[in-house]
């Protein structure tokens, strides 16, 4: 067992199922209506919680209404919330899901009214206590400083950034973590229409990471410090169900895998299979098969 601290956020998921998705400007009625809480360093650490790592959550929770919803279920999967900030009003972040029934896919809305989670908050946490720190990689300059005081206070702490959306400035994130963890959705947004594209541009300002990029229904990659590159294949479910947190569950499975020793290329495997599971199922809860 592992002590893992995440820095990120969590969200309330309003996941309508739609038997394919709409075109614009036409009204449709849901097959099913969910409500999750979500959120990628929450869904991380939800998982690694399951996979038997004690997890800490650093992030804000606005007390609003849907506050009681989101700490029950951070609570009920163990997630320790001593270091989480509690912000009076506000909203918390909301995602509006679209989840065709058709193809598994997920399309997202995303709205909140929060700051982000900031340094002096962060400053406090006695980062010796953790054997490993996974950032969201948003909010750039605050997140850089973090990383900064990560190196200085803790140089031995294994890091890991994941990098799913373009933002203005995260490649100012590249140069400090061990391993960040790259989208599909951020190599396309970059231009890149593979993985080993991606890492041949970000090599020179990441020398010191692994690197590592899912990409969907074929898997994922990986490239080590020397440049040596490893895949794996997906593991697809008997029967797709959802894909929603997919990439959490990997980045969650990676991280354990690295944690209990495994290579780059098992812990890619490992990794694979355990979100190809989650893509058989609905949510996160047991994905983790005893
Ligand atoms: P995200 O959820 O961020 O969009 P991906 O779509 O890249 O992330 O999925 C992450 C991982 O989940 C992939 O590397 C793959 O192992 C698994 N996965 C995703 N979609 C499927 C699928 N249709 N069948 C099997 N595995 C999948």
């Amino acid at each position: 067992m592992a002590r893992i601290l995440a820095i990120g956020i969590a969200t309330l998921d309003i996941v309508n199922l739609v038997s394919a998705y709409p075109s614009e400007d036409c009204e449709v009625r849901a097959l099913d209506q969910r409500v999750e809480r979500g959120g990628n360093a929450t869904n991380t650490l939800v998982v690694l919680s399951q996979l038997g790592h004690a997890c800490s959550w650093g992030g804000v929770l606005a007390e609003e209404a849907d506050a009681a919803f989101i700490r029950a279920d951070l609570l009920i999967h163990n997630i320790d919330l001593s270091h989480c900030r509690h912000q009076p009003g506000g909203k918390n972040p909301t995602s509006y899901i679209l989840l065709s029934q058709a193809t598994g896919s997920r399309s997202i809305v995303h709205y909140r009214d929060l700051p982000e989670y900031d340094f002096e908050q962060f400053r406090r946490i006695d980062l010796t206590a953790f054997d490993w720190l996974h950032f969201e990689g948003r909010n750039v300059d605050v997140t850089l400083e973090m990383l900064v005081h990560t190196r200085r206070m803790a140089p031995h702490l294994p890091v890991s950034v994941e990098i799913e959306k373009q933002r203005t400035g995260i490649e100012r994130l590249f140069a400090l973590p061990d391993l960040l963890l790259f989208s599909r959705a951020y190599a396309n947004a970059s231009g890149f229409s593979d993985a080993i594209s991606l890492f041949a541009a970000v090599r020179p300002q990441a020398r010191q990471a692994d690197l590592v990029c899912s990409w969907g229904e074929t898997g994922a990659q990986a490239q080590d410090q020397a440049g040596v590159l490893y895949a794996s294949p997906a593991f697809p479910p008997p029967c797709l169900v959802d894909t929603i947190g997919a990439g959490d569950t990997f980045n969650a499975g990676f991280i354990d895998a690295r944690l209990r020793g495994l290579s780059l290329a098992n812990a890619l495997q490992s990794a694979c299979r355990l979100a190809g599971r989650k893509c058989g199922q609905q949510g996160l809860a047991g994905v983790v098969d005893d």
